[in-house]
């Protein structure tokens, strides 16, 4: 079942416009975000309010971040407009912190997010990861095979360990070009973000695990020996029983935490030293 758009709104492809028309699909969706009328519920860029309508129906109130004056003018004639709390704004400036204040409730974030700014956006996420329930997000095929990819895979990368360290990630539909006007030229799947209650993983210094992988993963061509020269010997690598002739690639997010560990304990010794 396609849903015919009354409004009238040209899509800017600058906003990662493409609009969401299966209502099966909007269904499968909503189920699966599950909300409830006690939590605080965030969509990011509602659009032509084709989730925003849905959820609405579950909810007494639902903040919305949209970035697109017009589309805001367009959602003030919908029937639901007055149970919506409208942030016009940059998504990637909305501060999650204050609003987790003001509420005193961790949040539930959700939104078929506009592609160009899915990346940014989710990385912004993790650094206000503590205020925040759960992330549901429709994003393209690709981006979601990184936030999942483990070791030894092509798509395995900074993302897959940020991503991975953070949350607990679930593909859970996948949704096809046609489920969309216009009709992207990519592949889509809605996921399910949840930050780990207990952690398999632990850092000192988040700061640190970054730079380490920003470093690995610059030319994944080389050897670790050769692309972390400038934090460990081969010694110190061997040590923490790390082959230094792997790639960056082939090391798990366990073994970033445990080169992370070593190295923020390394620089705090050279630090009180000095
Ligand atoms: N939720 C609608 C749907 O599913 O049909 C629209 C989804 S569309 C892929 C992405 C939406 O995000 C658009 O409404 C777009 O204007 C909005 N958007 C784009 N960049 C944004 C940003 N930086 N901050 C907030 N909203 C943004």
């Amino acid at each position: 079942m396609i849903i015919k758009h009354s409004q009238r709104h040209i899509p800017l492809k600058r906003y990662g416009q493409n609009f969401l028309v299966n209502k099966n699909t909007i269904q499968d969706i909503v189920k699966i975000i599950n909300p409830n009328i006690k939590q605080i519920l965030v969509e990011i860029g509602p659009g032509l309010g084709a989730l925003t309508k849905s959820m609405c129906q579950f909810l007494e109130k639902l903040i919305v971040i949209e970035v697109d004056p017009n589309l805001l003018l367009l959602l003030k004639k919908r029937s639901f407009y007055s149970k919506l709390i409208v942030f016009c704004q940059d998504a990637l400036r909305f501060n999650f912190i204050d609003l987790f204040h003001k509420k005193n409730q961790l949040i539930r974030i959700f939104g078929n997010l506009p592609y160009n700014i899915s990346t940014s956006l989710i990385i912004l996420l993790f650094k206000q990861i503590q205020v925040i329930q759960d992330m549901n997000f429709m994003l393209q095929k690709e981006v979601a095979e990184r936030l999942i990819s483990i070791p030894g895979n092509k798509s395995y990368g900074r993302l897959s360990i940020i991503s991975q360290y953070y949350c607990n990630i679930k593909i859970l539909l996948n949704v096809i070009p046609e489920d969309f006007r216009p009709i992207p030229k990519v592949h889509s799947v809605f996921i399910n973000l949840t930050p780990h209650t207990n952690s398999p993983y632990f850092v000192h210094d988040i700061n640190i695990l970054s730079y380490i992988t920003k470093n690995a993963f610059q030319n994944r061509r080389k050897i670790l020996r050769h692309s972390l020269k400038n934090f460990f010997s081969k010694k110190e690598l061997l040590q923490l029983e790390i082959n230094p002739n792997l790639r960056a690639e082939n090391i798990s997010i366990f073994q970033y935490c445990q080169l992370s560990n070593y190295l923020y304990k390394k620089l705090n010794t050279t630090l009180k030293t000095n």
